[in-house]
């Protein structure tokens, strides 16, 4: 049995008064049934896991592969770690794009993560121009495969479908497009992890709102959703969570 998680990526987003939006949150839904992780910029993981108190969890972004050295700007696994994170998302199509990463970058970032005890959230997901020439389950396995490093389990690893051409457009694909590629990725991880592959998390993520949040829910093999905009404001995500919770 596969716990529901709505992840948010705050991205860029967010200084020290934002935190009323996790308190609100929290006030509004002391109880999820779904587990809830929010990744703020890194300047706020510190005092969000504060503010969190262990009733929702907190992630970095991207970590660095190494465990320490002169890489400024980076943070590692570890920095993450003691200052309250448990997951870090990483491959995120931002991070792809804007900073070169490739699959094999995103796999030993992974591993640094692991080694750290941190969940790793690894995003895959297709260009438009990719879908077009129908090669979206192509591209998707290989991220999928490249990127996630041997002995990934239930525990240790969550995976987010994030379709680039519909993060942060409003567009999605539709509910078959999603089936298509999720129930593609579950023969995957189980052909590779076996068990253990069907433990698991599969994320949606790109342009999730409450809007949409219900029917995204019900499609096969969607287990949660990684949310951009609509985590900013508590009243959006809890929305959306509690389509989770009720799905
Ligand atoms: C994201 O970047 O992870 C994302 C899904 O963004 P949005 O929900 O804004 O499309």
């Amino acid at each position: 049995m596969r716990r529901k998680l709505a992840a948010g990526n705050w991205k860029m987003n967010g200084v020290k008064a934002s935190l009323a939006e996790v308190s609100a949150l929290i006030a509004a839904h002391p109880n999820p049934k779904s587990e809830v992780l929010l990744c703020p910029p890194a300047t706020l993981v510190a005092a969000m896991a504060e503010v969190a108190a262990g009733k929702i969890a907190v992630g970095g972004q991207d970590c660095h592969m190494k465990a320490s050295g002169a890489h400024t700007g980076d943070i590692a696994a570890a920095m993450l770690r003691d200052c309250g994170a448990s997951h870090v998302i990483l491959g995120h199509s931002e991070r792809r794009a804007d900073h070169g990463e490739t699959n094999a970058i995103v796999r030993a970032k992974a591993e640094a993560a692991r080694a750290e005890g941190l969940v790793t959230v690894i995003c895959v997901g297709e260009t438009e121009a990719q879908r077009d020439a129908e090669e979206t389950l192509e591209v998707v396995g290989k991220q999928l495969f490249d990127s996630t490093p041997d002995g990934a389990t239930g525990a240790n690893t969550v995976i987010a479908y994030e379709p680039v051409w519909a993060i942060g457009t409003g567009r999605t694909p539709t509910l078959a497009q999603i089936a298509e590629v999720h129930d593609f990725l579950r023969s995957e991880l189980v052909a590779r992890f076996g068990a253990e592959g069907a433990a698991v998390r599969l994320l949606y993520g790109g342009s999730v709102k409450p809007s949409n949040a219900t029917e995204i829910f019900a499609t096969s093999n969607v287990d949660g959703a990684l949310v951009g905009g609509a985590s900013l404001k508590a009243a959006d995500f809890g929305a959306i969570l509690s389509a989770l919770d009720a799905a």
